[in-house]
């Protein structure tokens, strides 16, 4: 299957009239089995390969991608296997946790700008700048900590944040920054086993946090901040792809087709070599093969 296709269901470039309960976390888009699943996603880890070679060859377009989920929804293993095929110099992989007092210090965007990846490579963020219209909205009581002046926290700081985002997101586009942002979407139910696998698996243990747990009571206040973020910030240049993770093989499979798809809208190809470049490797060449 083209991984246009297979992406195409999932993908929000519009958000106007987006509702969550249209995506079901454990569809799995017509494909039969795991193993038909992973064997193509194999195959597109190989085809993600060969373009980041030309994206890094070529070094003019970026590639950004924006994971942002519940927890246990699979960012961490999605990243993992999606980018396994790569190379470890064409990534960039940030991960976004509760904002450092230096952090606090500075307006939202600050933290997550610096992080930005160079022309030719494919940057990660896992959570973003959108944790500030997620986990700050459903706790309102943080942006207290953020400093901003009292003045300036009105009850429109989120339509506004989404503003700023959008207005940035077009920015780093017409910069050469292609975007593409993934939301995890696992159901209620698939969290609650994944939490308690990894309080009954010593080796996952380490995964789980009290913390995870509480916030999970919020679940209704969390989905309305997606879809509330998906309605304001899917737009053309910086698509929302809303991935079922019920299933993590084929959330797996998605996110490649998604990353194959954006680099195959870029046009990428090795640079060419000029008359003048290649009398120059034709001279290379005389002088050692005269040694
Ligand atoms: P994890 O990714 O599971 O290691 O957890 C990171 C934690 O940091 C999550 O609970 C996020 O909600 C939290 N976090 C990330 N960004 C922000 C932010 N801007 N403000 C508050 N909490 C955040
Ligand atoms: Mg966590």
């Amino acid at each position: 299957m083209k991984a246009a296709e297979l992406v195409k269901p999932f993908r929000v470039k519009d958000g106007k009239g987006f509702r969550l309960k249209d995506v079901d976390p454990d569809d799995t888009g017509g494909i039969a089995s795991k193993e038909e699943a992973q064997a193509a996603l194999r195959e597109g880890v190989e085809l993600m390969a060969e373009l980041q070679q030309k994206l890094y060859a070529q070094n003019q377009w970026a590639l950004l991608l924006i994971f942002q989920a519940m927890d246990a929804a699979g960012k961490d293993g999605t990243i993992k296997h999606v980018m396994s095929g790569v190379d470890p110099q064409g990534c960039q992989v940030f991960s976004f946790k509760v904002p450092s007092a230096e952090e606090l210090d500075h307006d939202f965007l600050w933290r997550t700008m610096k992080c930005v990846p160079e022309r030719g490579r494919i940057g990660i963020f896992n959570r973003s700048y959108y944790e500030e219209v997620l986990v700050v909205r459903v706790h309102p009581e943080w942006l207290g900590g953020q400093k901003i002046p009292a003045s300036l926290v009105t009850k429109d700081v989120w339509e506004e944040r989404f503003e700023d985002i959008n207005a940035y997101e077009r920015y780093l586009t017409r910069n050469g920054v292609a975007i593409r942002k993934f939301f995890l979407h696992v159901s209620r139910k698939e969290q609650k086993k994944r939490f308690l696998s990894r309080l009954e698996e010593p080796e996952k243990n380490w995964k789980f946090c009290a913390g995870d747990a509480k916030e999970r009571q919020r679940w209704d206040e969390y989905m309305e901040a997606y879809e509330d973020m998906i309605r304001h910030t899917a737009t053309k240049h910086a698509p929302w792809h809303v991935i079922p993770a019920d299933n993590k093989w084929f959330t797996r499979l998605v996110v490649a087709a998604a990353v194959i798809d954006a680099l195959e809208g870029m046009d990428l190809a090795f640079p060419k070599v000029d008359e003048a470049q290649r009398k120059e490797l034709a001279a290379a060449r005389a002088i050692l093969e005269a040694e």
